[in-house]
């Protein structure tokens, strides 16, 4: 069989690492790799996906190139991470990501443009059930449906492969591991470098990067929560959008537009001028990726919102619609995918923690 030097370059580090203990402190991935004196492809993918990207251990290691022995453990985890989702996720992912997702957003805007007559398009409308006279609300639900239900087959398939690898049952997860795997991974306890922060990508250490990625995550839930409300108002209430400024699923669209936007671009402006070193360039470019995806979203919704009531309505619901059919496609295979595998790995960190301990 051939050798994958993507998993044969995470082996030789990890097994180096496991000699060396400097980085131990810094976070899960180092405990997790020391309880393990050989290192099998499924446990590589599940030490990959319990590292944070900090780099605290880049900036650490004295064997980090031009040291003959070349650690770089950030970019090469990166890398793993990557390859593992593309290898554990069913669907596999269409070659040319960036160009599905590019498709992706803009099908929606051709398609309204070509089949929605202009003097309809560009008109102005007011009241409930405005916007489902330029896009039918069954015609927006299925086209948001179908690939979010793609997506997330693909996702499950994939956080179910590694959490079966580790050869433990969902149920057999005492309640207080559970528990500690949460704290972990909402609290994002292992992007704080074993407590002093992480490298910003020139040395400092700060807790800026974990600031914002609870920015982003705080953004996206209050955006969820907006949709949820939106969605009992229109078939619970049989109130169709758009609501007043005032109402619960606006107030919560606007916090959350604004918190994913202000969590984009701080992570943006942090990768200005930031060290390459550690960095692997698919994952950077998976990064931008998301990131631009994400201030898209937030953008034309805002947008949306501002000039619901005038002729620009229609199409800049179809560009909303596009950013966030782009979202969806990009689910299983992009950045976001890290979020739900690193979950599980520290799911699998925190068992192991309880069974070392007792
Ligand atoms: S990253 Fe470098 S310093 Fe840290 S444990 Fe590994 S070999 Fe040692
Ligand atoms: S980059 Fe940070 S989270 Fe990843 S292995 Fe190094 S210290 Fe741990």
């Amino acid at each position: 069989m051939a050798i994958d030097p993507v998993r044969a370059e995470a082996r030789r580090l990890l097994t180096l690492c496991n000699v060396c203990k400097y980085c131990n402190g810094y976070c899960e991935l180092f405990r997790a790799a020391e309880r393990r004196r050989d290192f099998a492809d499924a446990e590589l993918d599940y030490l990959a996906h319990l590292c944070h990207n900090c780099r605290n251990c880049w900036q650490a290691c004295q064997y980090a190139p031009p040291h003959p022995f070349a650690v770089n453990l950030p970019r090469a985890l990166a890398e793993l991470r990557l390859r593992s989702q593309r290898d554990l996720a069913w669907p596999r992912p269409l070659p040319g990501l960036g160009l599905v997702v590019l498709a992706a957003t803009l099908l929606p805007l051709l398609l309204t443009l070509a089949l929605v007559p202009p003097e309809l398009l560009f008109a102005s409308h007011f009241g409930p059930g405005a916007f489902y006279r330029v896009i039918p609300w069954g015609v927006m639900s299925l086209a948001a449906a179908l690939p979010l239900g793609w997506s997330l087959l693909a996702l499950a398939q994939g956080v179910a492969r590694l959490w079966r690898d580790g050869g433990v049952r969902l149920r057999d997860v005492p309640a207080r591991v559970a528990l500690a795997a949460l704290a972990d991974a909402v609290s994002l306890r292992n992007l704080s470098g074993g407590g002093a922060g992480c490298d910003e990508g020139d040395g400092t250490l700060s807790q800026r990067r974990r600031r914002l990625h609870h920015l982003l995550a705080g953004g996206m839930a209050a955006c969820f929560a907006a949709t949820v409300v939106a969605t009992f108002y229109h078939h619970g209430l049989d109130w169709p959008a758009p609501y007043p400024w005032h109402s619960a699923p606006v107030l919560l669209g606007t916090l959350g537009g604004f918190g994913l936007m202000a969590g984009a671009l701080g992570l943006l402006a942090l990768r200005h001028g930031a060290d390459p070193g550690p960095v692997a360039p698919a994952a950077a470019a998976a990064d931008r990726l998301l990131l631009a995806q994400i201030l898209a979203v937030a953008a034309s919704g805002l947008a949306l919102l501002l000039l619901r009531d005038g002729p620009a309505m229609g199409i800049l619901l179809a560009l909303h619609l596009g950013t966030v059919l782009g979202l969806f496609v990009a689910l299983p295979h992009g950045k976001f995918a890290h979020a739900p595998y690193r979950a599980v790995a520290l799911l699998r960190a925190a068992l192991e923690r309880s069974d070392h301990a007792s």
